[in-house]
């Protein structure tokens, strides 16, 4: 650090020098990205609470009664009667927090996740000593909820499905495993960090929230489809006791139960999220989610006319495009700066249709895709 500060107008200048060798999402460059340009009121909204710090509650009632506001709509949205949750740094906090409570509340330390489950599960099963036992796909690329039963023994702390699978878009069956885990005291939890914001504004959603009575908690970003800012995630559920194992003691805070990883907890996400939500509406994100599926079906128009068909129907936002090499292909966009990324199962090219994504956007992609697969160099 230098002894005397510089400037504004120089930490300025260096921050701009910064600012311009970063990708933006108005660059029409980010095909992979699961967040997008925030909500114009969300920017503003962040901007008013950098000061707030919602781990020292006490101090800041009106951010708390906002956070509170937050999960209430949220909830409800995702079918909640009595809406219960807190807002967190971002999706891989959620769901660190619903395993350690899951174990916790149960005792037991087997996690059953689907094969496809985002990776922050098994960090959290690092960190929480946990094991994590993979259940295996069918062949409709979600969790073959025929051979969960086989899984299902004493040792189980928490099953885990995904609602918007991060490299495919898809939900797993969470009817079917509500179901299967009637008459068990399994913690269910539903990872709806991606899918949250988008599936209750698709024409026929599948059924995933609250609504299904064995679900226990849910992850959901409004940092993601919700158009706030980073960060913003949340984690709602069920009952108050779900936390109770999880508490800290903060002697020295106005508030003195504390049941995230932070201690000092940022609230220009919480505003961010709220602004977004009270200005947009059920009808304003109906309206993003439908631009982002039509300019989903025009993708795979395209695409498929180029010689390279989607793998599945897309249920939400999230392409995959099958072709030969999609690891070769990623390399080559990305060494052209166009960043898409791939996905596993099936195999494929794997593309976001973000709000920030464009008509003409897709248009430059699929030439692009087809000038890589053709002329190798
Ligand atoms: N869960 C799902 C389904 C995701 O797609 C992601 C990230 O894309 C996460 C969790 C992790 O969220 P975050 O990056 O906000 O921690």
């Amino acid at each position: 650090m230098d002894e005397m500060g510089l400037p504004f107008e120089e930490v300025l200048a260096r921050l701009k020098q910064f600012s311009s060798r970063d990708h933006h999402f108005d660059d029409g460059d980010i095909f992979g990205s699961m967040c997008t340009k925030p909500h114009d009121a969300a920017i503003k909204a962040h901007m008013m609470f950098l000061e707030a710090n919602l781990g020292n509650r006490g101090l800041y009632p009106g951010t708390s009664d906002m956070e509170n506001e937050v999960v209430e709509d949220v909830g409800t949205l995702l079918g909640m009667q009595r809406p219960k949750g807190q807002m967190l740094s971002g999706g891989t906090e959620a769901n660190l927090l619903a395993l350690w409570s899951a174990r916790e509340f149960t005792g037991k330390n087997k996690v059953l996740l689907p094969q496809h489950a985002h990776f922050s599960f098994k960090k959290a099963c690092r960190m929480l000593k946990m094991e994590a036992i993979e259940i295996p796909s069918s062949e409709k690329y979600v969790l073959d909820s025929k051979v969960l039963p086989g899984f299902l023994e004493d040792n189980v702390a928490c099953v885990v499905a995904v609602a918007g699978i991060t490299e495919t878009g898809l939900c797993d069956p969470i009817d079917e495993i509500g179901r299967i885990l009637e008459g068990t005291s399994i913690p269910f939890h539903v990872d709806a960090a991606f899918g949250g914001f988008v599936l209750p504004f698709i024409e026929h959603p599948p059924r995933f929230d609250f609504d299904i009575p064995k679900l226990t908690s849910m992850t959901v970003d409004p940092h993601k489809m919700g158009m706030g800012t980073i960060p913003g995630g949340i984690l709602l559920y069920r009952d108050d006791s779900f936390l109770k194992g999880i508490r800290s003691h903060a002697p020295y805070l106005t508030q003195k139960s504390h049941y995230a990883i932070t201690g000092t907890r940022g609230s220009a996400g919480v505003a961010a999220a709220f602004s977004a939500i009270k200005s947009l509406g059920c009808s304003g994100y109906r309206s993003i989610v439908r631009d982002c599926m039509d300019n989903t079906r025009h993708l795979c128009a395209r695409a498929k006319v180029a010689g390279f068909p989607c793998a599945f129907e897309p249920l939400t936002n999230v392409v995959v495009l099958s072709m030969n090499e999609p690891e070769y292909v990623y390399k080559m966009l990305t060494d052209a700066g166009i960043f898409c990324s791939t996905s596993r199962n099936p195999k494929g090219l794997r593309i976001v249709v973000m709000p920030h994504v464009s008509r003409e956007n897709i248009d430059a992609l699929v030439s692009k895709i087809k000038e890589v697969v053709t002329c190798p160099p």
